[in-house]
């Protein structure tokens, strides 16, 4: 019988699992790991999209892409950090939205192959800004 071929075809499909993900993250995957924290070991420390400076995770707003009801693709804040899927973290200040805006970092960050609108993030920065919180709200009266 001649189909008994000493060269067999292993299956491949299990080991290519582990390929996809570590592949091309790069610097990005410290903004997606979100279980790092549990450890406890370290504060939890991730990027930010505008300055891509390293901050400690309460200092970072999350914003992750979501649509909007008439259907286009947003970024929106996730305060809370609930939200499912891939997040990116961004400074809560313009200066690093507009960073981030001039670098498409949104779209990158969240893997996304259509442009995404920020408004929604812009919207939840100005909020922030007009009621300052703990610093500077005297300054400007
Ligand atoms: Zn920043």
């Amino acid at each position: 019988m001649a189909d008994r071929h000493p060269a067999r075809h292993a299956p491949s499909g299990w080991s290519r699992r582990l390929g996809p993900v570590a592949a091309d993250t790069g610097r990005l995957t410290s903004g997606t790991m979100d279980e790092t924290d549990r450890t406890g070991l370290r504060p939890p420390i991730r990027t930010c999209v505008g300055c891509r400076r390293t901050d400690s995770r309460s200092a970072l707003l999350r914003v992750v892409a979501a649509t909007a009801p008439d259907g286009s693709p947003v970024v929106v804040p996730d305060p809370a950090r609930r939200a499912g899927g891939r997040g990116a973290w961004l400074h809560p200040r313009l200066e690093c939205f507009e960073q981030a805006i001039r670098r498409r970092a949104f779209g990158r960050a969240l893997r996304s192959s259509v442009p995404l609108d920020p408004a929604p993030v812009l919207a939840h920065l100005e909020e922030r800004e007009q009621r300052p919180s703990e610093q500077e709200n005297r300054k400007r009266v």
